[in-house]
């Protein structure tokens, strides 16, 4: 919304109902509250006397946000079976590379596998993991997940928040950024860091795919992502490279939801399409594996 109520200041006389040509403007515990239909007409922004409705830019000057206590960049690292699944190294190269630009650190969430798994993604390039093997995360769970990443998050304030774009990523990192009352930008295919003002540009196709979109979180912290596997490049893999492990307790953590059981998917495929370089896709017209011969 391009404008906003101050509720100190509003007394509830109701005058800028009427104004509203789009019925965006109702009465709410004898406030003013604009609703979603707003449509950013401007019409209400001279009608209150109190001076309680401002455009949305007055009001961030008038309430700066203080996010310095937001520091480093943290990626879910996701697993299956126990290892550490490829998007997840992407995300730490892409972690790197805009930590580098913050000048902050790359921390790492690891649910549901082992310290070995950890020290790979020290190998790949994070600082530090946050860690926890407690059997209770197996199999994937979107109620603990989302509290433990939400735990995290809130006691470590890191300034920007990556996960996959997987059917785990999509499954529960919504939920995370509605706990956090945060924004979430899907299907990342770009991350950069404004040079001045230092947040995050995430930039996804919008419109069929017919313009790149640039979206900031300017307002809340932290900024969340979910990038598509293959999308980002993984860092240099370094054997000797040192981390710290920390390990994730789920004191107090409790699922309402418990998985009873899952169907694998059973493909006649025997490559792995995520994992392909190059995939050359044909039609009926090839007539089978003759066609496709150069
Ligand atoms: S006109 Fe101003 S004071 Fe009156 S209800 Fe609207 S915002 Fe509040
Ligand atoms: S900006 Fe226009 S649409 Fe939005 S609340 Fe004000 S009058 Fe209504």
């Amino acid at each position: 919304m391009p404008v906003i109520i101050k509720t100190d200041k509003c007394t509830g006389c109701g005058t800028c109902i009427d104004s509203c040509p789009f019925d965006a403007i109702e009465l709410k515990d004898e406030k003013a509250h604009i609703n979603e239909y707003c449509n950013a007409c401007m019409s209400c922004l001279e009608v209150c006397e109190e001076g309680a409705i401002v455009e949305i830019k007055d009001a961030q000057k008038a309430v700066a946000k203080d996010f310095s206590d937001y520091k480093d960049v943290l990626i879910f690292a996701e697993q299956r079976d126990g290892e550490v699944a490829a998007v997840s190294y992407e995300l730490i190269g892409a972690a790197r590379r805009l930590a580098g630009e913050l000048g902050t650190s790359v921390h790492a969430l690891l649910l549901g596998a082992d310290e070995n798994a950890a020290k790979e993604l020290i190998k790949w390039g994070a600082d530090k993991v946050f860690l926890c093997s407690d059997s209770s995360l197996l199999p994937f769970n979107d109620d603990s997940y989302s509290e433990v990443l939400t735990k995290v998050i809130k006691d470590n304030k890191p300034a920007i928040v990556l996960a996959g774009a997987t059917p785990v990523g999509r499954s529960f990192i919504p939920r995370v950024a509605a706990k956090l009352k945060t924004g979430l930008t899907a299907d990342c295919t770009l991350l950069e860091i404004d040079k001045e003002t230092k947040h995050l540009l995430q930039v996804r196709p919008a419109f069929g795919g017919n313009i790149m979109a640039t979206i900031l979180c300017p307002d809340y912290r932290p900024q969340m992502a979910t990038v598509r596997p293959r999308v980002m490049k993984k860092d240099v893999y370094d054997e000797s490279r040192k981390g710290e492990i920390v390990n994730v307790r789920l004191d107090g953590i409790t699922s309402r939801t418990k998985v009873t059981a899952s169907v694998k998917e059973e493909s006649a495929l025997s490559v792995n399409l995520h994992e392909a370089d190059v995939i050359v896709a044909g039609g009926r017209g090839c007539g089978g594996e003759k066609g496709f011969k150069l």
